[in-house]
């Protein structure tokens, strides 16, 4: 399982809450763009994919 941000689900308008959900720090968001993620740290977990009202954090 990989996470993937689906950007066009992203109104990327607001300061993402997901961010603090990860209990890992693997996402990072740039100003109001969508949030990255860093590979490096994600142990896809599904918390933030679960939390996203959105749906643009996926994990496939
Ligand atoms: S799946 Fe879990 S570890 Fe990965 S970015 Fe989302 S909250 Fe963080």
């Amino acid at each position: 399982m990989k996470l993937e941000i689906i950007n066009e689900n992203c109104p990327q308008n607001h300061k993402c809450p997901a961010v603090n959900v990860c209990p890992v720090g693997a996402l990072t968001q740039k100003d109001f763009n969508a949030p990255e993620i860093n590979y490096d740290k994600c142990i896809s977990c599904g918390k933030c994919s679960n939390f996203c009202p959105k749906s643009a954090l996926v994990l496939k």
